[in-house]
């Protein structure tokens, strides 16, 4: 059927693509990508010799209506992003609320996205979350935005870049105390894939002594906001549990 068919791509390990996606990209007349270059690499890989345009964050709106023109062709276009799900901290949404406003079918394939392959393996709360995107790049932006989320409940979600790692964590160690756990994934589903958690002192720590820690990909994740009440449950918890080892043969 006509529509613009919104297609995860891997994020680090090619053999994560499905073989709808495969499917999609070779029967669409036009894949929209956020880099041409960059997703042409992937293309190749698989064989896959559909035209290709570029869709970024400049362009989006211009490109909406040369789109929703080919739909309205009878064409099928796909979207793509450089990594993961389009839209999700990637370009996408103004296409998308575009080719619906227009009447056209919007259709998602299922595949790899960052912030939930993360949390699937984090040891953190899953059944409530918030996905934040990145962090503001100044201080400033970064210790008001922390504070706002200080006292929600949920896990917290956020991309972060290599370069600035010490400065979030440093930030996330003000703005919700050291205390504060977190899971820090690096490099999901590539060879170097590491998780590290613990309260963000210890994190930090590690990250700062470690260059080792401060390359590649990496998701956040944060516990969310525990009581006084729930924490002192939870390290009684934690105790109860020690004991109970010491006592296992
Ligand atoms: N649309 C993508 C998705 O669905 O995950 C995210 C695009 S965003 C521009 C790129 C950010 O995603 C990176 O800075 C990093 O925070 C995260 N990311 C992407 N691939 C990752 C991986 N293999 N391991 C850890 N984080 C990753």
């Amino acid at each position: 059927a006509v529509a613009l068919y919104i297609v995860p791509t891997p994020i680090g390990n090619l053999a994560d693509i499905s073989s709808r996606a495969i499917e999609v990209l070779n029967n669409v007349s036009l894949i929209a990508c956020e880099d041409t270059r960059h997703s042409g690499k992937l293309l190749s890989h698989f064989g896959i010799e559909t035209r290709k345009t570029a869709l970024h964050d400049h362009n989006e709106r211009d490109r909406a209506d040369w789109i929703i023109q080919k739909l309205s062709n009878g064409e099928s276009v796909a979207l793509i992003s450089d990594a993961g799900t389009p839209l999700i901290s990637d370009p996408g949404y103004h296409l998308v609320s575009a080719v619906r406003s227009a009447g056209y079918p919007v259709s998602p394939l299922p595949g790899p996205c960052a912030a939930i392959t993360a949390l699937s393996a984090s040891g953190l709360p899953s059944d409530r979350f918030s996905f934040e995107g990145f962090l503001p790049s100044k201080e400033k932006g970064r210790l008001d935005k922390l504070t706002d989320l200080k006292e929600d409940p949920r896990t917290l979600i956020f991309y972060e870049s290599p370069h600035r790692i010490v400065h979030s964590l440093e930030s996330i160690l003000t703005a919700l105390g050291g205390d504060r756990q977190i899971v820090m994934a690096r490099e999901v589903t590539k060879t170097f894939e590491t998780f590290l958690s613990g309260p963000v002192s210890e994190v930090l720590e590690t990250v700062k002594s470690d260059p080792n820690q401060q390359r590649g990909e990496i998701v956040l994740m944060c516990h969310g906001y525990r009581t006084a009440q729930e924490s002192e449950i939870a390290s009684e918890v934690v105790n109860t549990l020690k004991l109970l080892a010491d006592e296992l043969p």
